[in-house]
């Protein structure tokens, strides 16, 4: 090899559009369409061959047609319009300035390892990328002292193609970082930023670029530097790609990178986000940072603890990742020093004894002071997942909350319905799409009008759909009837169901396939047809989801499927919009309660498609009887996965040939009006509260401003708190072995009425345990036999010191509801300043009385 530096040599702007220049550069256009039209209108063929990449559009197209745009009347009305929008949008203070003065440029931290924002940066695999994506636009509209960090992969994930015998083939084309919308950071003298990183085999670099989201940043790492080594710089290579030493060392990259990235930027944050445990080595960077200077390593962990929230996003098993303690040994073993710990005290971090393994999951719980689930049914899930982890806590107050996932409205709702939406509910919708009282405005918009929408976006969507085919048959070279066939494959009048998404086989792709007769049936019948559309990517190494692939791709080669099933090439953000936009039911059958939320389901609501899904993620919060549908009503853990499958699918036959269908088809002049009363609730109970611009003002409120205070208090004054609540916590934890109950006392009877009031006297013991430190309360609420639920406290008063060290505590309890409860009485530590109850996940209950 050798070196070369690049220039990329570009038309000339004319003046009169020259700042077409800065927008290529700001994904705002990703969600602006009128944003997006400037660039497509100025070529539009080249706009469809660059993939919608406005940089690379700009870098090819013909001085001509730059030429010609800027004479233009009408274009440059539409340019004058757009850069009147986004001026407005990147200098109005917004609701973080609003309602968080006092924390205005206070940066929020937030680490993922892919980032979805816009189908011309392939960074992403699928949910949770786009999530990260849709929660930085909803970031910045919501104007937060936001930056994330991510890695920038050469390769992207994969593109998908299917050959002509099924069977899903992976291309890694190498993107050039120069032809895609981001720069390179650059410090304040001009120079890029390189950022040193110590891997067993030597000193990596990596190069920093910068992507901008509006008024937010998303900072994304390289190895692929010519400083490097040929292998070294294949670490950034692939997303999710090699083996478990890619994945350390990808992981190592993006925690502990990312935090070097950021201080050799200049940015301090106050306040950190672990988006999924792939990120949690920035616990550990923080560590070191704080023990360099000279703090003990207990008070430096209590200081990261205070700034930090983990979100978990899997129920899977496998979606957690985990290292054997070699690897450990390997990455880690020159740092036990640098962190002041010991080895044993970095594995305990880590160390999940279900794996005999070191669990990036457990690692961010231990690192962060609040973690959630990201739906309420996938909090709960994660509660029993990590049960063990507290073991002395009944299930409930397991401290996983949850916050329940949302989509970025503006980049998902069609640009035709948005502007039905401004015609009907008033401009500001789009301002606060969370005001719920708006959206039944939806009401009023006349049910031709939002039929016809409806029916020109599925128009839209089955001419993409048979042009994507045509474009892989003559790639296949699969011969002119196969190509001209095409041309009869969905009809924009037949019932149209979507299914996109990963082919994890716990998201049970073939589902509908269950029992092909009734399907056949289903789909043939020839006054009520339904077609289906499929599209996903299975993970290069797993051939159970390709296997998934490979039989949709049979059947819809074969009658009576053929023409009525089509298999759609490498899905992406692209090709998700069509289909969210265009069709009539988005189908979601995972295998319950694997599904943490699931979020395309959202996309499609909020343009009035129907969505059909077992009850399981977001689904139990959002559907509400009439406003989708749902296969069957009840989940229960006890079935086999065979029986699972069996009710589910006859469910959906049932719902299918019962409801869905002969609603669908029912028409009164000629418009099928109790379907659109059902898209009309869809989109009015939907799209507000399943928004991302509601969920980061939910983790702001909750999580990012107390992360931002806790932050500040644990560090002032030379890190007195941190010291304080680290020797608490250590004395409580060398102590907690002599508290006890000596005695409870009741004076509840086994049956008592609604208004009773019982009163209850406990004489504990605490040792040198400090009664102040401790609470000591009833604790009360639903009974199963085993445990309670719902549980609700009340703290008990100390009456009297018995002697040194033994105190006497009553309270009182009053029956407020009916019904059969059990109570008892325990004693927690008691710290103002922790972040929740159970920060030290010590307690000790009564035993009989
Ligand atoms: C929204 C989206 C997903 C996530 O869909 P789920 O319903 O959560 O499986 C995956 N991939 C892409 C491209 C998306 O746009």
């Amino acid at each position: 090899m050798f070196y070369f530096r690049t220039v990329s040599v570009n038309p000339k702007i004319p003046d009169r559009i020259k700042r077409l220049q800065e927008l290529q550069y700001n994904l705002w256009f990703s969600w602006h369409k009128p944003a997006l039209e400037l660039f497509r209108q100025i070529n539009e063929v080249l706009w469809e061959d660059v993939y919608h990449n406005p940089v690379k559009l700009l870098l090819e197209v013909r001085q001509e047609d730059l030429d010609a745009a800027a004479q233009d009347e009408e274009y440059l009305a539409l340019y004058d319009q757009v850069f009147n929008d986004f001026d407005r949008y990147m200098n109005n203070d917004k609701w973080f300035q609003k309602n968080y003065p006092q924390h205005n440029g206070r940066t929020i931290a937030y680490f993922s390892a892919e980032f979805g924002i816009h189908e011309s940066l392939p960074i992403y695999s699928g949910g949770l990328g786009v999530l990260a994506g849709d929660h930085s636009k909803a970031a910045s509209d919501l104007g937060l002292p936001f930056v994330g960090v991510g890695l920038l992969y050469k390769q992207g994930y994969f593109t998908q193609r299917i050959n002509r015998d099924g069977w899903q083939e992976e291309y890694y084309p190498h993107h050039n970082f120069y032809q895609m919308p981001i720069v390179p950071a650059l410090h304040e003298n001009g120079t890029e930023v390189h950022i040193p990183v110590d891997l067993p085999q030597g000193t990596v670099f990596l190069k920093v670029w910068e992507m901008k989201v509006g008024v937010v940043k998303i900072y994304l790492l390289d190895a692929d530097v010519a400083r490097n080594s040929k292998e070294d710089r294949e670490l950034t290579g692939q997303l999710y790609g090699g083996d478990r030493d890619m994945r350390i060392k990808q992981e190592i990259i993006l925690g502990i990178g990312g935090v070097k990235a950021l201080r050799a930027l200049g940015i301090t944050p106050y306040a950190w986000h672990i988006n999924e445990g792939h990120a949690a080595f920035l616990g550990i960077e923080r560590i070191r940072e704080l023990v360099q200077t000279g703090i003990p390593v207990a008070t430096a962990k209590e200081v990261v603890k205070a700034s930090t929230l983990f979100t978990t996003h899997t129920p899977v098993p496998a979606g957690h990742d985990t290292f054997d303690e070699g690897k450990i040994d390997k990455y880690f073993g020159y740092m036990f020093g640098q962190l002041g710990m010991s080895r044993e005290q970095f594995l305990k971090l880590g160390w999940d004894k279900e794996t005999n393994s070191f669990n990036m999951t457990i690692l961010a719980l231990n690192l962060s002071c609040y973690c959630n689930g990201v739906s309420r049914l996938h909090g709960e899930v994660s509660r029993k997942m990590f049960h063990w982890l507290y073991e002395r806590l009944p299930l409930d107050e397991v401290p996983i909350n949850s916050v329940t996932n949302g989509v970025h409205g503006q980049s998902w709702v069609a640009q035709e319905l948005k502007e039905l939406y401004t015609e009907y509910l008033g401009a500001a919708w789009s301002e606060d799409i969370t005001n719920q009282e708006q959206w039944e405005r939806v009401e009023d918009i006349p049910d031709e009008e939002i039929w016809s929408v409806h029916q020109k976006k599925k128009e839209e969507m089955i001419f993409f759909v048979r042009s994507r085919l045509e474009q892989k048959r003559l790639r296949n070279e699969e011969g002119a009837e196969r190509i001209h066939e095409i041309q009869n494959f969905l009809n924009p009048d037949v019932l149209t169901i979507g299914f996109a998404r990963r082919f994890a086989t716990y998201k049970r792709a073939n589902l509908i396939f269950y029992d092909r007769e009734i399907l056949s049936r289903i789909l043939g019948n020839p006054e009520r047809p339904v077609q289906i559309i499929f599209a996903g990517k299975a993970h290069p190494a797993d051939d159970a989801g390709k296997e998934f692939i490979k039989k949709i791709y049979q059947y819809s080669n074969e009658e009576p499927f053929r023409g009525k099933i089509v298999f759609l090439e490498n899905y992406d953000i692209d090709v998700a919009r069509h289909l969210v936009q265009g069709v009539d039911v988005w189908l979601n059958t995972p295998r319950w309660p694997m599904e943490a939320s699931g979020t395309s389901g959202m996309k499609a609501a909020m343009n009035g498609v129907l969505h059909c899904s077992v009850l399981d993620g977001w689904w139990p919060e959002g559907y509400n009887g009439y406003n989708g549908f749902a296969v069957r009503e009840e989940n229960s853990v006890y079935l086999s996965e065979e029986e699972q499958d069996r009710e589910d699918i006859y469910s959906l036959y049932k719902l299918l040939e019962e409801v869905i269908i002969p609603t669908y088809y029912q028409r009164e002049d000629n418009l099928p009006r109790e379907w659109i009363r059902r898209m009309k609730s869809s989109i009015k109970t939907i799209t507000p509260y399943f928004s991302t611009n509601r969920m980061v003002r939910e983790y702001t409120g909750r999580f990012y401003t107390p992360c931002i205070d806790r932050g500040l208090l644990f560090t002032k004054e030379n890190y007195a708190l941190a010291n304080r609540v680290k020797a608490f916590k250590q004395y409580l934890m060398e102590n907690w072995h002599h508290v006890a109950f000596n005695d409870v006392s009741t004076s509840g009877t086994k049956d008592m009425n609604i208004g009773d009031e019982l009163t209850l006297n406990a004489t504990v013991k605490l040792g040198p345990i400090r009664h102040e430190d401790v609470n000591v309360e009833i604790a009360y609420g639903q009974e199963d036999g085993h445990s309670l639920h719902n549980i609700q406290t009340s703290p008990m008063q100390m009456v009297e010191m018995v002697e040194e060290g033994i105190y006497k505590y009553s309270g009182k309890l009053q029956h407020s509801q009916q019904g059969t409860f059990g109570y008892t009485v325990r004693i927690r530590p008691l710290n103002v300043d922790f972040a929740h109850a159970f920060e030290l996940p010590l307690v000790t209950w009564a035993g009989t009385f």
